[in-house]
């Protein structure tokens, strides 16, 4: 089905009701692989961080990472769940490639969290609560690379080359309860629920949860029901889906596909499908087995995971503020309206605000200088707002300076400019650079009088009343001090001189 097939957004919800179901799965940071010892660190050479273990050799037998089970507890809190007495590990048998032992270490009837749920914000302020069914603990496969091909899919490919490093690593999959009544928002509050998950994880300290770099993954199930009705339809499962922007696409495809085979008379197949980020659509992948297709049964070489309850206490203890709470709070200490909220998390600027303000900026300062002078350059030069050479306190330290009157704007960007070229500190920056505000009052009134004589007319005009023309003395004498000079009291001096009330 090509985009033109499909049925627009505005007809589908006119006849049709979404219901998602979310499957994350989120790779936890931990140093070692969930069943083995094996570094998880990137950018080995392939299958150098195997072993017998995670390569399912005979005889091999798995042991338990004690940080992995204590990681999925945190989330499971984090999202409101029950935490399991007693669950066990299950094989989830089927054979692929990059899957050496042919089946895959997972939870199945007994998953560590379950019964919890999200409330996630939508842009307008909105709060909608995703219910979550259940998170669990399982492994992540090896990597399979086509070769010879036109496309790097396995059709058309001459070779496939496998890199196990990846396999064993650990896995929390986090699935939520049928999402209803969330109609035409429902592609908001798929991104909206992914984007809140994403930056509950980060806070828990427990994965980045890059999506970019496959860290956290999202499948979107979607089905569409005739409005007004109970049953469920037949859902697709777009698999992979790796950023925010493609979740909410891969969700407003599938309302308009849907509605398409279904309002033609046809059937919708329950199947996987591939979301491509260039045009936003989706493609067949294979034919979806159901569970029992898998043959669970639980794993035999494992013991139970059984948390002591004061475990699960000493961990809830340790739970950070959840960002939705943290980012409300920060918004009213900061003062700034949802939408602005909205963009400072956009930029991944609030811990550098933050950060700033308890080096003693004030918010507003903090923030304009993260969200203007130094996102224009992160954008610039490509990289992450983070990842600028200067930090939150040679920020506050630039403040600090305007804040006294030592530096106005314009040099403020030039010490900016200084410290993000490595130059030093800000008043190492100050110092070489000779930017200081001309703050010598003899030194100004001089350029004052100057300015005043260099353009007479001027001058007559302001004294007969006409205020605003001072703009062109006051850029005058700028020019003449070389920007270095407090443009506030230039203007004051040139109005007394010139005997006209500001
Ligand atoms: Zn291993």
């Amino acid at each position: 089905m090509t985009v033109t097939d499909l049925v627009s957004y505005e007809d589908a919800l006119a006849a049709y009701d979404p219901v998602m179901g979310l499957e994350v799965h989120v790779e936890l940071g931990t140093k070692t692989k969930m069943f083995c010892g094996c570094s998880t660190a990137l950018g080995a050479d392939a299958n150098a961080q195997t072993c017998p273990t995670c390569l399912g050799l005979p005889g091999s037998l798995p042991v338990v990472n004690a940080t992995g089970v204590e990681s999925a507890i945190k989330i499971g809190l984090a999202l409101n769940c029950t935490i399991a007495d007693w669950c066990r590990f299950a094989r989830k048998n089927y054979f692929y490639p990059d899957m050496p032992k042919n089946f895959q270490t997972s939870q199945y009837d007994e998953p560590i969290a379950f019964d919890g749920y999200l409330d996630v914000q939508l842009e307008d302020g909105e709060v909608f609560r995703v219910h979550i069914e259940r998170a669990h603990m399982e492994e992540d496969t090896g990597k399979s690379t086509h070769v010879g091909g036109a496309t790097g899919r396995i059709h058309g490919a001459r070779h496939s080359l496998l890199d196990y490093n990846r396999a064993g690593i650990p896995l929390i999959e986090i699935v939520t309860k049928p999402i209803e009544g969330a109609g035409e928002r429902a592609p908001e509050v798929a991104k909206a629920y992914v984007a809140e998950l994403r930056e509950l994880i980060k806070a828990l300290g427990v994965s980045e949860a890059r999506m970019e770099q496959g860290q956290m993954r999202c499948d979107v199930n979607l089905s569409l029901r005739p409005n007004g009705t109970e049953k469920f339809g037949t859902r697709s499962e777009t698999k992979n889906v790796n950023s925010l922007r493609s979740v909410e696409r891969a969700a407003r495809f599938e309302i308009q596909r849907h509605a398409a085979v279904l309002s033609s008379g046809g059937k919708i197949v329950q199947e996987t499908r591939h979301f491509h980020e260039e045009d936003g659509s989706t493609t067949p992948g294979r034919i979806k087995e159901e569970a029992e297709d898998y043959r669970y049964f639980p794993e035999p070489d494992l013991v139970p995971v059984a948390p002591s309850r004061e475990w699960v206490e000493e961990l809830r203890a340790t739970l950070p503020e959840l960002p939705r709470v943290r980012r409300n709070r920060l918004r009213e200490e900061w003062g700034v309206s949802e939408h602005d909220m909205q963009s400072i998390l956009n930029a991944g600027a609030v811990d550098l605000i933050v950060a700033t303000v308890e080096a003693g900026a004030d918010a507003a300062a903090a923030r304009k200088w993260w969200m203007g002078e130094l996102a224009r350059r992160a954008n610039e030069d490509g990289v992450e707002l983070a990842a600028l050479p200067i930090t939150p306190v040679q920020v506050a330290r630039v403040a600090e300076l305007v804040a006294k009157g030592d530096l106005n704007d314009k040099l403020a960007r030039q010490v900016i400019e200084g410290v993000l070229a490595g130059e030093g500190d800000p008043d190492t920056v100050v110092e070489k650079r000779g930017l200081k505000v001309v703050s010598d009052e003899g030194a100004l009134g001089t350029a004052v009088d100057e300015a005043i004589a260099a353009n007479a007319a001027i001058a007559d005009k302001i004294r007969g009343g006409k205020v605003a023309a001072a703009g062109a003395l006051v850029g005058a004498v700028m020019k003449a001090t070389r920007g270095q000079a407090d443009a506030a009291r230039v203007r004051e001096l040139i109005l007394e001189k010139l005997g006209v009330e500001g």
